[in-house]
């Protein structure tokens, strides 16, 4: 039988609809149109959102866990929980980012991560959450003096091996890695990720203004959570943020907690890089939606208070969710729903591969959206048709 969802406006995100009713058959979009203009299919189930936005599910590329739960212990308790606590936030499908952690410990996240995303893949009506998509590696090829809260002593050189390992061990589900492109070798080792089909983000680095050209020439797409843990601009040696800044088609990752980047920082990442290449992401740890306290990311233990994470005296993620990430941009930049709605929904589809099944509305694609109040709440979050969380 057909579901039919009626609301108050749709966002596609690329144009606004009024009084929208979208029809779904078999997990699929089969129709969206304003009320009225549309026959409705006969024996249809309706859900009706009142006063209601319907948008695409967000995605979130950059999250290291949450509801308690680190993406790198990987187990189907952990990986439940956090999907769910995800689709509470109108988060649709997410890449589990792993940490820099001792090789041995990467290698095993890897191998339990891959696993849950082909437990996911091969009975997506069993999940109850959140899918997880793929795995980005954040470390170990970060620069020493960029590293953040990265240990040290588990930075590597770039490797091609080393590359070829952490792909074996996730079974080729690895979609996304950060490095810094100082590094010796970066030409070749983003050419050998990018070969495999792996996309390069650039960050955690202190390079400047030629190696940073130089790596998005070598097919570098996107930077990561922009303004931290990267070289600080110089306006007679711009670096890596100031290309980021200047690029209008590199994709950027920002972090909108109002903590991470100031708000007035964020007004300016948002005219340097347009409609389309600017991702929000949550950079969120084990902590999100938990109480202030000590948790983990990887082999760190992270001081949980107000809001901020902090591991030897520097940020480690954060505790944001992407439902809060939207409405900050929204806020902060006094943009319309449809700008913020972009930048957590098309832009990392489009960056990822991924705008078959993600971020954009539209007949003939999976039916995966969120359900926002006025205010940017989450109402409620579909998966294939089928409401998964509804508040
Ligand atoms: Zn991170």
């Amino acid at each position: 039988m057909s579901l039919v969802v009626r609301a108050e406006s749709l966002l596609t995100p690329f144009s606004e609809i009024h009084q929208p009713q979208v029809t779904i058959d078999n997990r699929t979009i089969t129709a969206i149109a304003s009320r009225g203009a549309l026959d409705e299919p006969h024996h249809a189930d309706h859900l009706d959102f009142p006063g209601a936005m319907l948008a695409p599910a967000y995605l979130d590329i950059h999250t290291h866990g949450a509801a308690g739960h680190d993406v790198m212990d990987a187990d189907d308790a952990s990986f439940d929980a956090i999907g769910a606590f995800l689709a509470a936030r109108g988060v649709g499908a997410y890449l589990p980012t792993t940490v820099t952690a001792p090789t041995d410990r990467i290698l095993r996240s890897l191998e339990a991560i891959a696993g849950q995303i082909e437990r996911a893949e091969s009975n997506p009506q069993a999940c109850a959450g959140a899918h997880p998509l793929g795995i980005h590696l954040e470390g170990p090829f970060l620069s020493h003096s960029k590293r953040g809260v990265h240990p040290p002593d588990n930075l590597c050189e770039l490797s091609t091996d080393l590359l070829d390992r952490f792909w074996q061990a996730a079974r080729g589900r690895i979609a996304l890695l950060t490095m810094a492109p100082e590094l010796p070798g970066s030409l070749e080792f983003i050419q050998a990720a990018t070969q495999r089909g792996i996309r390069i983000s650039l960050g955690h680095s202190n390079a400047d203004t030629a190696d940073a050209l130089a790596a998005i020439a070598a097919g570098a797409t996107s930077a990561t959570h922009t303004f931290n843990a990267m070289r600080v601009l110089d306006h007679r040696d711009p670096g890596l943020l100031g290309v980021v800044l200047d690029d209008r088609k590199l994709y950027a990752e920002l972090i909108c907690d109002g903590i991470h980047v100031d708000p007035l920082l964020v007004r300016l990442f948002q005219r340097a890089k347009g409609p389309d290449h600017g991702i929000l992401i949550t950079d969120s740890i084990s902590a999100t939606g938990m109480p202030d306290g000590t948790y983990r990311l990887g082999n760190m233990n992270v001081q949980v208070a107000n809001g901020r994470c902090m591991y030897q005296g520097s940020l480690a993620g954060s505790v944001l969710t992407m439902d809060r990430a939207v409405r900050n941009f929204a806020q902060f930049t006094q943009s319309h729903w449809s700008s913020a709605v972009r930048y957590a929904t098309s832009n990392p589809a489009r960056m990822m591969g991924l705008s078959h099944a993600y971020g954009e509305l539209a007949a003939g694609r999976p039916a995966n959206l969120v359900v926002l109040s006025q205010e940017g709440n989450i109402l409620a979050t579909m998966l294939d048709g089928r409401v998964i969380y509804r508040a």
